[in-house]
């Protein structure tokens, strides 16, 4: 349900899906938390409730659980807040191109593309 990326599973604790689902029905009690974070524009707390239609969308919401700093090994509970998919893609996509080239890098140093850029400066 939630998008963890496979690369960043071994980030999550091991009891994420209790953390998680006590933020998305405990203390969300079922609904997006995201009160403009996410920069889609919305007025004050989003109305998507999980199983319901997307009030904007339209599609089924499954509520997902966010980072706000965006580093998974962060779950405490005030980094955490529930998300519908629409608010949690637009709040990670900002993110996701800022680090696009940190993971290229990665990817370049675990031998996977050959290092074009790296170590001009020897
Ligand atoms: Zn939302
Ligand atoms: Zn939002």
């Amino acid at each position: 349900m939630s998008p963890i990326r496979p690369e960043n599973r071994g980030r999550y604790p091991g009891n994420w899906k209790t953390i998680s689902a006590w933020i998305r029905n405990s203390r969300a009690l079922g609904r997006c938390e995201c009160e403009g974070e996410c920069g889609t524009g919305h007025q004050g707390r989003c109305e998507a409730r999980n199983g319901q239609s997307h009030p904007v969308t339209g599609s089924k919401v499954g509520l997902t659980v966010a980072h706000r700093d965006h580093e998974p090994e962060n779950c405490d509970e005030a980094n955490l807040f529930a998300a519908c998919q629409r608010c949690h893609l637009a709040y990670d996509r900002d993110h996701h191109a800022q680090t696009a080239a940190q993971t290229r890098q990665a990817l370049a140093a675990g031998g996977m593309e050959p290092l074009f850029e790296m170590g001009s400066a020897s």
